[in-house]
């Protein structure tokens, strides 16, 4: 039993990376405007990077994490399947709106666009919501205690950390743009429509 939901997590794994590689290859060979790299920054994505893919793997391939086994029941881990991988549908959505703006840290390309299309309609941080998604269940498809709370506490620090000062770096280059943006979406949830 334990092989489908493996297997199931591997998949959706393989899917995400291939849909992300076209977009890391623009990234690279676009030209940068500004870029900020601080230390802090660089090693939380580091550790974002063992959490959501070694660890992971680990979990899959290993038996070094077995000790940590939640025993979710099935319908749990069904539901969690089936929203891990809708959330694939997401991040290629996002992906194509972001197009080679995208990038794993923050900066600005030359010709940054401002994107406030397709999900970004809705949300300044489309993205985001989907990777909080992703570390929320990765742990319950894989039922891991250990994948489970490593990943949300890897990636609640990087984003708090980094919503602020993205958002800061957006208005610095697109001024009363982002402003008004910023007041019409929610951050990674559409804001209450009652509110306006
Ligand atoms: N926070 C966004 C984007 C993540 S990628 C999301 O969650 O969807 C990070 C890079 O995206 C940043 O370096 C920034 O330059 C760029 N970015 C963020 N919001 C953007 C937007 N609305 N339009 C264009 N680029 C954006």
């Amino acid at each position: 039993m334990e092989l489908i939901w493996k297997s199931i997590f591997v998949v959706v794994f393989v899917a995400l990376f291939i849909i992300r590689l076209p977009y890391a290859s623009m990234h690279k060979k676009a030209d940068k405007k500004t870029s900020e790299r601080p230390k802090v920054e660089k090693s939380l994505v580091f550790l974002n990077f063992i959490t959501m893919m070694i660890i992971p793997m680990l979990v899959v391939f290993s038996p070094w994490f077995d000790g940590y086994r939640m025993n979710l029941p099935t319908w749990a881990r069904i539901v969690s399947a089936v929203i891990f991988a809708a959330n694939a549908i997401l991040f290629f959505w996002v992906h194509k709106w972001l197009g080679r703006n995208w990038s794993p840290i923050l900066e600005i390309k030359e010709e940054h666009k401002l994107i406030t299309g397709g999900p970004y309609k809705f949300v300044r941080h489309p993205m985001y919501t989907q990777i909080w998604v992703w570390v929320i269940f990765q742990g319950l498809v894989l039922s891991n205690w250990a994948l489970w709370i490593s990943g949300i506490v890897a990636w609640a620090i990087l984003f708090f950390i980094r919503v602020p000062r993205e958002e800061q770096m957006m208005i610095a280059e697109f001024g009363t743009q982002y402003k008004e943006y910023k007041k019409r979406t929610g951050c990674i949830l559409p804001s209450n429509p009652l509110k306006k």
